[in-house]
């Protein structure tokens, strides 16, 4: 079966604000990319509906649903509001799609979870938001479109589901969101010490959670090492059902909010190599600053779902693509001419730090043991 692909024009034009590090076109540049690469048939994306109040209801409280959509009527909100459902505050702005783009991403992630009830990959590049909590928006999420899919599946009767988070920062939205909820386990890996300041080694929240809090200048070694000492040890363990896996590109090097030194070839191998541990996947993509390695990334993403090779050098339709990005960041004045003409970057091996040891070790710590005769 061949993998899907869901996207909106929603993302194109959407804005959370000229300050904002959500000022830039991610989801739209990485479908032009993908476009512009052949890598889909014409018409082939798939429009992500918008979710309904009501599905949205199904992790979220009505009124703090009602106030989203309250201010994307007014585009304002009453002090009370933003005390308590923190729009228009802490980094959530109160912006023109602030109620229809998250529940687009979440209408997104919703059909996902349809489409792969009898097995099957989806890619949902504008789905991730894993900060948004019951309540109130968090970290540049409104809604939380990750835990929305995954009830889903849940209510679809799975009942041995992966989360796996490989954006730079905590998935605690998701996390929180199934603490008490063993069919889904959590695995998060993230920079230590950064926003939400989640997610230590210690943390196993209802006990069906792992953190991997890593170092900050992490590399591809390290990252290939994570993979193959705990993530999937873990899934050859845990035999889920299905995988979604949230995709963030902030983990990369060129992302101006996180300190870590990721190339694209370190998303792309988790990807490659959890694409058939479980018979259903969904990835979705998630945090990520930079618009010329959020869009090589998610199209890399794509493409390596599908088995494409990416091209040595972009043709010129997708090198179009990438010049006409703008970026008003100090890393946009000058970008190296690589972020134009290629999609995938250098790799950025290093030494494994004996930390990253210890950390996939602890991974794997009270789980159960592989069954015999698998690796
Ligand atoms: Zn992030």
């Amino acid at each position: 079966m061949k993998p899907l692909l869901i996207g909106s024009e929603i993302y194109r034009k959407s804005t959370y604000g000229p300050k904002h590090p959500l000022a830039i076109p991610r989801v739209s540049t990485a479908l032009d990319l993908i476009q512009a690469l052949g890598w889909v048939e014409p018409g082939g994306i798939i429009e992500s509906p918008m979710a309904s109040e009501a599905e949205l209801s199904r992790f979220h409280t009505p009124d703090y649903i009602a106030a989203l959509r309250a201010a994307e009527v007014e585009q304002a909100v009453p002090e009370a509001v933003r005390m308590r459902h923190h729009i228009g505050a802490h980094g959530n702005p109160v912006y023109h799609e602030i109620f229809s783009r998250p529940a687009t991403s979440a209408g997104g992630v919703l059909l996902a979870s349809r489409l792969t009830l009898d097995g099957g990959v989806v890619h949902v590049p504008g789905g991730g938001t894993h900060h948004g909590q019951r309540d109130r928006a968090s970290g540049f999420c409104y809604v939380n479109d990750a835990v929305l899919g995954l009830l889903s599946w849940l209510d679809q009767g799975l009942t041995n589901v992966l989360y796996l988070d490989i954006d730079a920062h905590h998935g605690d939205g998701v996390q929180d969101a199934f603490h008490d909820d063993p069919r889904v386990f959590t695995l998060s890996i993230h920079e230590a010490a950064r926003w939400p300041f989640t997610g230590g080694l210690e943390d196993r929240a209802g006990g069906h959670a792992r953190n991997i809090p890593v170092p900050s200048g992490l590399n591809d070694t390290e990252m290939r090492w994570l993979l193959h000492h705990a993530v999937l040890p873990l899934i050859e363990r845990l035999k889920p059902e299905a995988i979604m896996l949230q995709c963030g590109a902030d983990a990369l090097e060129e992302d101006p909010l996180a300190k870590l030194s990721l190339s694209n070839n370190a998303h792309w191998g988790v990807v490659r190599a959890v694409r058939d541990m479980a018979p259903r996947l969904i990835v979705l993509g998630g945090g990520g600053y930079n618009p010329w390695s959020v869009g090589r990334c998610w199209a890399g993403v794509w493409g390596v779902l599908n088995g494409f090779p990416a091209p040595e050098r972009l043709p010129p339709p997708a090198e179009a693509v990438m010049r006409a990005l703008v970026f008003n960041r100090a890393a946009g004045r000058n970008p190296p001419e690589h972020w134009f003409t290629t999609l995938r970057d250098a790799p950025r091996e290093g030494p494994v730090r004996l930390e990253i040891r210890h950390l996939a070790e602890a991974t794997l710590e009270g789980l159960p043991e592989p069954a015999p005769g698998m690796a």
